[in-house]
């Protein structure tokens, strides 16, 4: 039977003809099948995947050297465009929509030969935490079925985890890869702003949207995020800088916040947990600080007044007419039909989020809402230099929970947004940030740490954890 550990072992294993690219394609057809209940998939390419396969599998056996992503097999979220594929960003609004061109991101990996199998369900535009949002309907936790993946990225989440895929591609606005990461046990990767192309990402709130990456080691996430940060002309907020090359380290010297380890959301058990891996750290050799951090509690508010004032106007191209959902109500006029085509077409959350953005970048409340938290998003920024012009990496819980089940904070949307207190704060800032599946709870779902380096330092952070991993790995085998 078809396994998979690492695209280097995979590898190992086609050039040993132990497998072909078609009897990974076929496990993970069949995979995807059997776990269709799960709803992580939005639509499979199947026929696409086994001619790939196929075609893959001929030029390896005709000598050709293999491409870096030969034959991995890869699930999209359904915001990535995918030229001559649909496209939804799971909304009814976008129904049928095929996009007009590949993202770039995503170009790099089929470049390098990569099988896209299919693209995965979520938070209708990346708007959720739970992936309950979709026009899809909701995804289901595989480690436990009654309960929430995660979102926004649930299904992609979900698609790594339930082995139907080998990694998948999320996106990242405040947490949709890292949160659903951490529910799903699993690794989940969000590079620094202007590391990887947003052309063909839809957009939800651009300043803060990154593409990320799930995975199940290190080693291959570092493999996507090395062939996907290449530039791109079409995306000007691209960092043009490469990622940082770190020294070879063995000892790193962490910081978390008092106040986010501290905090009355935070479940116990998770900031236990926490508290004692700090103390293996240190036993391990590494300096770990505490450091007070003030602005804790306005992280969400900026986040939440800023996301949604750039998704007022990102979303504004939705009118129904050129393309998407069309209402089939008469209008009597252009306002009207904009009126019919938008309120049928977006789902509650998104409609909140437009409505949120709308009054904070209105004339009256500019200034109280919109400018107040640019101003604060600035603090932060500026907080975050100050921290890493000291520290190599910045340690903090993922969630403050673990996975919860399915359906209890559907009707309690504030009680939803605050518990993204510890992953916006990467997003807010532009820097990369990492989910590390490590710990398990006694109510059996998995949980981790996160991870934040300085701008740039992708791979320093991507270094620290597989050191942060194997420590766990040990301090398990010595139990
Ligand atoms: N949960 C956050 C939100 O709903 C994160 C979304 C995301 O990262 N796309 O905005």
């Amino acid at each position: 039977m078809f396994s998979f550990t690492t695209v280097h072992e995979y590898h190992l294993s086609l050039i040993n003809k132990k497998y072909s690219c078609l009897d990974a394609v076929n496990y993970y057809l069949d995979k995807i099948w059997e776990k269709k209940h799960l709803n992580a998939f939005v639509e499979v390419y199947r026929q696409e995947a086994i001619e790939k396969a196929n075609l893959l599998d001929l030029i390896r056996r005709e000598g050709k050297p293999l491409k870096k992503l030969h034959g991995v097999v890869i699930a999209i979220k359904d915001v990535i465009c995918y030229r001559d594929h649909r496209v939804t960003a799971a909304s009814k609004i976008l129904q049928n929509f095929q996009s007009l061109f590949t993202a770039t991101a995503l170009q790099f990996l089929i470049d390098e030969d990569a099988i896209i199998i299919g693209n995965c369900n979520c938070d209708e535009f990346a708007m959720g935490s739970t992936n309950e949002n979709s026009a899809y309907g909701k995804v289901l936790n595989a480690l436990d079925e009654m309960k929430v993946p995660g979102g926004s990225s649930g299904g992609s989440a979900v698609a790594v985890q339930a082995n139907m895929c080998m990694l998948s591609l999320g996106s990242d606005t405040g947490g949709s890869v890292r949160q659903p990461a951490d529910f799903c046990g699993i690794i989940g990767l969000k590079p620094g702003y202007g590391t990887i192309s947003r052309y063909g990402l839809v957009a939800y709130a651009s300043s803060f949207d990154q593409i990320g990456i799930f995975g199940k080691s290190v080693q291959d996430v570092k493999l996507l995020l090395d062939i996907m940060s290449g530039h791109d002309k079409m995306d000007s907020t691209m960092n043009p800088e490469p990622m940082c090359t770190p020294a070879v380290k063995e000892d790193y010297k962490f910081a978390y916040f008092k106040q986010a380890l501290e905090h009355e959301g935070l479940d116990k058990e998770i900031a236990s947990q926490i508290k004692s891996y700090i103390d293996t750290l240190k036993t391990a050799g590494h300096e770990v600080t505490e450091i007070d951090f003030d602005l804790l509690d306005y992280i969400i508010p900026v986040y939440y007044v800023l996301t949604t004032a750039e998704a007022s106007s990102n979303l504004n191209r939705y009118d129904g007419i050129r393309y998407g959902y069309h209402s089939s109500i008469e209008p009597n006029n252009l306002a009207e039909s904009y009126l019919t085509n938008r309120s049928e077409g977006f789902g509650a959350e998104v409609k909140r989020r437009i409505m949120l953005g709308t009054f904070v970048l209105s004339a009256g409340y500019y200034d109280a809402y919109y400018s107040k938290a640019q101003q604060i998003r600035n603090l932060l920024i500026k907080e975050v230099d100050k921290i890493f012009s000291v520290f190599d990496g910045l340690i903090m819980p993922v969630s403050p929970t673990t996975a919860f089940k399915i359906g209890v904070n559907t009707k309690d949307p504030i009680a939803v947004y605050l518990a993204d207190i510890y992953t916006v704060f990467a997003n807010i800032t532009g820097v990369p940030a990492i989910a590390l599946p490590l710990f398990s709870h006694s109510n059996n779902m998995p949980f981790g740490i996160q991870v934040l380096c300085n701008k740039k330092q992708e791979l320093l952070l991507l270094q620290i954890s597989e050191t942060l991993l194997s420590l766990t790995k040990k301090a398990l085998k010595n139990d």
